[in-house]
């Protein structure tokens, strides 16, 4: 039997899956919407062109369109901003994704500052960001989303949610661990943002009723950094190696946080695969999903 503390972020994210893909048959009878996704991929970066190509399938899985754009690794700036300002005005492209990173000669900055912020589905135009700091209506990025909604889903049965909770998020990054933060002060937890200029990160988190770590640092934080009953969200993928005699060359994948040690501690922790991973092609889909209903003024049915 699995451990009822591992929160299966694999489960969470198939059941989500399966309600998007209801409510997008839902869409079409009722408003002949079909959402669609526009992903873009300059280049070809082994894991960039695995990530879109699992994007797609997802969508497409849920009954949504899929719009793949493959560009030279040569394509300059202004071409990109061309096709992006293309699907800006394409009513069947409800979210455009540019995979990143992106080649060295084109500024991903001016790229997001491109998008239409309606159509940011991975939230991370300067517009969404302001909304996500503000209160406003905005697209959310997907990682920190899909850590909202696992933290929701233990917690919410608790008096007062997740209300009042002492909260750490280790990294404060632009795509995951910022808007985090801003996730967790919007549920009124009380947050603090650690990173590499920290003074002593373990006592900073053994406080935390609420851990997130996102520092891309395999297996840093210890078991005993993690406070009694604390619930951990690991976002970490990190790769490292695992020979065998068999096979020297294995690899394998581990979190930010050494989940071994943690586990005994923990009330709850998602591992890593997965935990965080499957709820991040989930929370495209969401994201999408709301696009489009967004732009066209569909209430959408639960
Ligand atoms: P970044 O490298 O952009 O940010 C890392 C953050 O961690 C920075 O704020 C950095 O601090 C902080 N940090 C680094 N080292 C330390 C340290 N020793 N002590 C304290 N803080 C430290 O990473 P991302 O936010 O993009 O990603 C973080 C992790 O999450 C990675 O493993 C990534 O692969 C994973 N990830 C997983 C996703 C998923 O779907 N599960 C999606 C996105 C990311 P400073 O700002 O001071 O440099």
């Amino acid at each position: 039997m699995t451990n009822p503390k591992i929160i299966d972020g694999k489960a969470f994210a198939e059941n989500l899956r399966a309600r998007l893909a209801r409510q997008v048959a839902a869409l079409r009878a009722e408003h002949g919407l079909v959402p669609g996704l526009a992903a873009v991929l300059v280049g070809n970066d082994p894991a960039s062109e695995v990530y879109v190509r699992s994007k797609a399938r997802a969508m497409r899985a849920a009954g949504m369109n899929s719009f793949e754009y493959r560009l030279a690794a040569r394509t300059d700036e202004a071409a990109l901003l061309d096709l992006v300002q293309r699907l800006n005005g394409d009513p069947a492209v409800h979210g455009i994704l540019v995979q990143l990173p992106l080649p060295k000669q084109i500024r991903e900055a001016a790229v997001i500052d491109a998008l239409d912020p309606a159509k940011d589905v991975d939230g991370f135009h300067v517009v969404n960001a302001g909304r996500l700091s503000t209160g406003g209506q905005g697209m959310i990025p997907c990682t920190p989303l899909g850590c909202l909604m696992l933290l929701k889903d233990r917690l919410g049965d608790r008096d007062g949610g997740l209300a009042g909770m002492r909260a750490i998020v280790l990294g404060r990054s632009n795509i995951v661990g910022k808007p985090m933060a801003q996730l967790l002060i919007r549920e009124s937890c009380t947050v603090t943002v650690a990173h590499s200029k920290t003074r002593d990160l373990a006592a900073e988190c053994r406080r935390a009723e609420i851990v997130v770590a996102a520092v891309g640092k395999p297996e840093m934080v210890k078991g005993d950094w993690i406070g009694e009953g604390a619930v951990v969200i690991d976002v970490g993928i990190n790769r490292i190696p695992a020979p065998t005699a068999e096979n020297p060359g294995r690899t394998r994948l581990v979190g930010d946080v050494a989940f071994a040690e943690a586990l005994p501690r923990a009330s709850a922790i998602t591992p890593v695969p997965g935990g965080i991973g499957p709820m991040t092609i989930a929370c495209l889909l969401a994201n999408t999903l709301t696009a489009a209903c967004r732009q066209r003024g569909v209430t959408l049915r639960d």
